[in-house]
């Protein structure tokens, strides 16, 4: 039995409209979060809401990026102090999306983490390879370099840090990885983090990838899936309830 923490955490990415988050939050939070610690990571305009509906619930709520600074000439960015003024408790850094349309680099993404666990928020570094890196044979060596240079946020701020595997191939697709390909990949994550440290090893490492209540219950039944990030299917109030409830 692993004393883990276990995950669901919902990626809304940039749906919703305040009426549709209303009725979604209302269901959600009527079901509650049961063993599991439930988030929302909503678009920026949202978290306003998210402080009035989920304040007294067990269910948390943040961004899905965060800026690396603290404040000044950013246009467009979002510092982890103002997700805080907002009541935000996690924040997603190194989505994919963001690597692959922003052109976030690794090194971002682990400044990003050092910036938002400095200021107090759960952080979920995303990490996760690409097709053509999997049928190279790089997907492990390509997790590895995305995770390097996070090596010291991690260490220092181990119990605020959340790391989420998600193949690039499973996400928003529909397919997803098999159990062996999750477990192994996850196993692998995890033995890196041992590496840095006892506890480090001891991280929620949570799968995300096209999961929905159909194979959630069979990839959380893996050894090293702590849980996962869901992407599509936190947009559906049952799913994502079926969801929490396999977790
Ligand atoms: C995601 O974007 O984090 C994600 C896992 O998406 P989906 O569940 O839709 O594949």
């Amino acid at each position: 039995m692993t004393s883990r923490n276990r995950w669901v955490i919902g990626n809304w990415k940039m749906n919703g409209t305040l009426a549709a988050n209303s009725r979604l939050l209302e269901a959600i939070t009527a079901e509650g979060a049961g063993r599991a610690r439930v988030a929302v990571c909503v678009p920026f305009p949202y978290l306003a809401q998210c402080q009035h509906m989920l304040k007294s619930t067990a269910i948390g709520y943040g961004g899905q990026d965060v800026s690396e600074y603290q404040s000044g000439a950013h246009t467009g960015q979002v510092s982890a102090a103002m997700l805080r003024e907002f009541g935000a408790t996690i924040v997603l850094v190194g989505h994919s999306e963001r690597r692959l349309h922003n052109s976030e680099t690794s090194k971002q993404v682990a400044t990003k983490a050092e910036a938002a666990l400095s200021a107090g928020l759960t952080t979920v570094i995303c990490v996760g390879e690409t097709l053509a890196e999997r049928e190279a044979g790089l997907a492990e060596s390509t997790v590895s370099a995305q995770l390097d240079p996070c090596t010291e946020a991690i260490a220092r701020f181990t119990e605020r840090v959340v790391i989420a595997y998600e193949p690039v191939w499973a996400i928003g697709t529909g397919k997803t990885a098999s159990t062996v390909e999750a477990q192994s990949m996850h196993a692998f994550i995890r033995r890196k983090l041992t590496e840095i440290n006892a506890a480090a090893g001891q991280l929620s490492i949570l799968y995300g990838g096209s999961v929905k209540v159909a194979n959630a219950r069979e990839l959380f039944a893996q050894p090293d899936v702590d849980g996962g990030l869901i992407g599509g299917a936190s947009l559906v109030a049952e799913e994502f309830q079926g969801i929490v409830a396999a977790a």
